[in-house]
C-alpha cells in the first residue's frame, strides 16, 4: 500500500549550527531573567565541588597522618554542609531550567501550529500529516531533552574543569603534568566524530518522523487495511520501517558507548598514572599522602563531567537535527494566498475593500429569500457597488455583453495545473447571476472539483481570472472571500465535539443560528431525536453517525455561516435514495436566495437548476437547461441516458 517511498523524507536542511543555536536563541531570550539566574548558581555549585577533595586532603595531612582528633568533627561538619548546600543549589538549578525549557518548548509549538495552520493546500497536498505532527510532538521534546540534561550547565562543567586544573598545577606541578599527559587523547576522541553524529542524528529523526507518518495513515484507515486484508503487507512495511529507524539509532549507540568506554579507560589510566608517579612521590617525600588521595578524588571529578559532557553533546546533537526539521518548517513559505492587488487597484482607480467588509444595503427587492421575513435571512445581500462608466470597464473582463453587469460569478478563461500533472483545467469560462443555479456535470476527473476548489482560492489559476461582482478574487483578503462562500464538501469532515459545535465550529455568530440552520436543511428532525440533541457528541470524523446524517450536519453549517455564494459539491452523492427526498428538501432551503455552483453525480437531482453546464476533460462542453441539453442530444443526454437506462 504504501510502497514507492512516500514515507522516504530524509530530506534535511543544510548544516549551519550557528544559524540554528542563533534563531533558538531568540526563543529563550523572553526567559532570560530565569536563565541568568540558574547561570549565577554554576559558581557556586562548582565552588562546593572544588572543596570538598580539599577538606579530604586537610583532614588527612594535617589530622590523621598527625594523629590530631581535635577539629576532624569541624571538618566532617563542614563536609556534610557543602554537601547539604550542593545539593539544595542543584535542585534549584535544575527546576530553573526545566522551568524554561517547558515554556520555549510551549512558545515553539504554538508558533509551528499556528505557521501550519496558514500553509497552502499545496504543502498539505505533498506533506503526510504524521510527519507534520512529529515535529510538533517528538521533535519539540528532543528540544526539552536540552534543558533537562542541562546543556547550560557546561558552563559550570568548563568552572569545575577549569578549577581542578587550576588546584593540581598549584599542589605539584609534575604530578599534574604527568596525570594530563591523558588529555590530547581525550579531545581528539570528543571532536573527532563530530560531523558524522550530526549526520546520524538527522537520520534517526528523519525515520521517526516517517514512521509516525505511516502509523497516522495506516491506523486512520484500519477499516480499509482489516476488510482487504492487507494487514500483513501494512505490518511487513511498517517492520521496514521500524527496522530502518532502529538501524539509523546504531551509529549514535556505538559512539555514545565508544566515547564512554573511551572516558571511563582514560580516566582510569590517569589515576594508575597518579598511584605510580604520585606513590613514588610520596616515598621520596616531595607530596604529601592527602595530596595524593585529593588528587585521585580530583580526577574523578574531572572526568565524571568529561562523561557527562559525552552524553550531552550526543543530546545536543539530537537537538540540533531537530532544529534543523522545526526551522525548516517554519522557513517553509508556501503560505495560503495574499491578496495581490490588480493594476488598478494599486493605483487607486478602483476601492477593492469597502465592498466586501462591510456589505451596502442592497437594492430594491433583492434581499435574500425572495424578501421573507424570516430573520435568517435579514442580512442584507450585499449589491455590486459598483455603476456606469467604472462597472462597464470591470466588466469587460468577464466575457460577453454589458448584461453581464450583472453577473455575481465569472471563470474567464482560466487554465490551471496541480504541480507537475497536465493541465486540469484549459481554459474553463463561466458566467453566474445573481441567485442563479448553476450545476456543474461531467465525468470524474473533468475537473469540477477543481473549479470550486479555485473560487474558494484553495489554489490559485494559472492563467484567466476569476471575479466575484467584476474584483478578481485575488485581489480580496481570503477571509473575507471565504466568508462569502459556502462550502460543502463532497467529503464531509466532522470534528469531535457536539452537533452544536460541529454547525457552528465554535463561532458565536454561527452559534446563535445552529438550530434555525437545522431547521432550514431539515436536520433538526434526526437531531431532535438523539438522546442529548444538539449538545449529542460527535466522535471523530463523525464514525458515529451515518453518511446522510454527516451531510445534513454539513448543510447546516453552510446555512449557519449565511453565505452569499454556496457550493455543493457532490452533496449528495454519498445518500442513499430513501434520505434523498429529505436531502432534496434540505438543499432548497439551503439554497433559497444564494447564489449557487452545484457540482451532480446524480442528475436527477439537478434537473431543476437554472443552467447546466457539460465540463469534459477541463473545458466547457455544453451549456443549457435541462430540456435544452435533453433536444441537443449531446454529451449531456448521453449520461442522462446512461443513468436512466431503465
Ligand atoms: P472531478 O471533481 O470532476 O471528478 P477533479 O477536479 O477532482 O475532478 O480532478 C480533476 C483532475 O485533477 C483529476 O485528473 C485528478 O486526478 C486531478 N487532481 C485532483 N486533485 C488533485 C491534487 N490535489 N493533486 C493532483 N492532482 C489532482
Ligand atoms: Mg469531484
Amino acid at each position: 500500500m504504501h510502497f514507492g517511498g512516500i514515507y522516504e523524507d530524509e530530506t534535511v536542511g543544510k548544516v549551519y549550527d550557528r544559524r540554528l543555536m542563533g534563531r533558538f536563541v531568540a526563543y529563550i531570550l523572553p526567559y532570560r531573567r530565569m536563565l541568568v539566574t540558574a547561570l549565577l548558581l554554576l559558581p557556586l555549585i562548582a565552588a562546593s565541588k572544588l572543596a570538598q577533595p580539599w577538606i579530604i586532603k586537610v583532614a588527612i595531612d594535617d589530622h590523621i597522618v598527625k594523629g590530631r582528633m581535635e577539629g576532624l568533627p569541624t571538618l566532617a561538619a563542614a563536609f556534610l554542609a557543602i554537601i547539604f548546600a550542593e545539593s539544595i543549589l542543584m535542585f534549584a538549578q535544575v527546576y530553573l531550567l526545566q522551568w524554561v525549557g517547558q515554556r520555549v518548548m510551549y512558545d515553539i509549538r504554538v508558533k509551528l501550529f499556528s505557521h501550519i495552520q496558514r500553509l497552502s493546500t499545496r504543502f498539505f497536498d505533498q506533506t503526510p500529516v504524521g510527519s507534520l505532527v512529529s515535529r510538533l510532538t517528538s521533535d519539540i521534546e528532543v528540544l526539552g531533552e536540552m534543558f533537562a540534561a542541562g546543556i547550560v550547565t557546561v558552563v559550570g562543567d568548563i568552572l569545575v574543569l577549569a578549577g581542578i586544573v587550576g588546584i593540581m598545577l598549584w599542589m605539584n606541578v609534575r604530578l599534574s603534568l604527568v596525570t594530563f599527559s591523558v588529555l590530547p587523547v581525550l579531545i581528539w576522541v570528543a571532536f573527532a566524530f563530530r560531523k558524522w553524529m550530526r549526520l546520524a542524528f538527522r537520520q534517526v529523526r528523519a525515520r521517526q518522523a516517517n514512521l509516525s507518518a505511516f502509523l497516522a495513515e495506516s491506523i486512520g484507515g484500519m477499516a480499509v487495511v482489516q476488510l482487504f486484508n492487507r494487514e500483513r503487507d501494512e505490518a511487513k512495511e511498517f517492520r521496514r520501517l521500524n527496522a530502518s529507524y532502529v538501524e539509523a539509532n546504531f551509529p549514535v549507540i556505538t559512539w555514545d558507548a565508544a566515547l564512554y568506554a573511551v572516558v571511563e579507560s582514560l580516566s582510569s589510566v590517569a589515576v594508575a598514572l597518579i598511584i605510580w608517579y604520585g606513590g613514588g612521590e610520596i616515598v621520596k617525600g616531595t607530596l604529601s599522602f592527602g595530596s595524593l588521595v585529593a588528587f585521585i578524588q580530583y580526577i574523578e571529578k574531572f572526568f565524571s563531567p568529561i562523561r557527562d559532557l559525552s552524553a550531552k553533546y550526543s543530546i545536543m546533537q539530537g537537538a540540533m537535527a531537530s532544529l534543523e526539521r522545526i526551522f525548516a518548517l517554519l522557513d517553509n513559505n508556501d503560505r495560503e494566498p495574499e491578496p495581490v492587488p490588480s493594476p488598478e487597484a494599486a493605483a487607486g482607480t478602483v476601492r477593492t475593500d469597502s465592498r466586501l467588509t462591510q456589505a451596502p444595503p442592497p437594492p430594491e427587492g433583492e434581499g435574500r429569500g425572495g424578501g421573507s421575513t424570516d430573520s435568517l435571512w435579514s442580512s442584507p445581500l450585499p449589491a455590486s457597488p459598483l455603476r456606469g462608466e467604472e462597472l462597464r470597464t470591470r466588466v469587460q473582463a468577464c466575457q460577453g455583453s454589458p448584461e453581464h453587469a450583472l453577473q455575481n460569478i465569472c471563470f474567464n478563461d482560466i487554465w490551471f495545473a496541480y504541480k507537475d500533472r497536465d493541465y486540469v483545467l484549459k481554459g474553463f469560462s463561466l458566467q453566474m447571476r445573481r441567485g442563479e443555479k448553476v450545476a456543474l456535470v461531467g465525468e470524474t476527473g473533468g475537473g469540477k472539483t477543481t473549479v470550486t476548489r479555485l473560487l474558494s482560492r484553495l489554489y490559485d489559476v494559472e492563467r484567466g481570472s476569476i471575479t466575484i461582482d467584476g474584483t478578481d478574487i485575488r485581489e480580496l483578503p481570503l477571509p473575507a472571500l471565504r466568508k462569502r462562500i459556502g462550502v460543502v464538501l463532497q467529503d464531509p469532515y466532522l470534528f469531535s465535539g457536539t452537533i452544536a459545535y460541529n454547525i457552528s465550529l465554535g463561532d458565536p455568530e454561527a452559534l446563535k443560528r445552529v438550530e434555525q440552520a437545522a431547521a432550514v436543511v431539515g436536520a433538526d428532525r434526526f437531531i431532535r431525536e438523539l438522546p442529548k440533541g444538539y449538545d449529542e457528541e460527535v466522535r471523530e470524523r463523525g464514525v458515529n453517525f451515518s453518511a446522510g446524517e454527516r451531510q445534513l450536519i454539513s448543510f447546516a453549517r453552510a446555512v449557519a455561516f449565511d453565505p452569499e455564494i454556496l457550493v455543493l459539491d457532490e452533496a449528495t452523492a454519498s445518500v442513499d435514495t430513501a434520505s434523498e427526498r429529505l436531502i432534496q428538501q434540505g438543499l432548497e432551503g439551503l439554497m433559497q436566495g444564494r447564489t449557487t455552483l452545484v457540482v451532480a453525480h446524480r442528475l436527477s437531482t439537478i434537473r431543476d437548476a437554472d443552467r447546466i453546464v457539460v465540463i469534459h476533460h477541463g473545458e466547457k462542453a455544453e451549456e443549457g437547461t435541462h430540456a435544452e441539453l435533453m433536444a441537443a442530444q449531446g454529451l449531456y443526454y448521453r449520461l442522462y441516458q446512461l443513468q436512466f437506462k431503465d
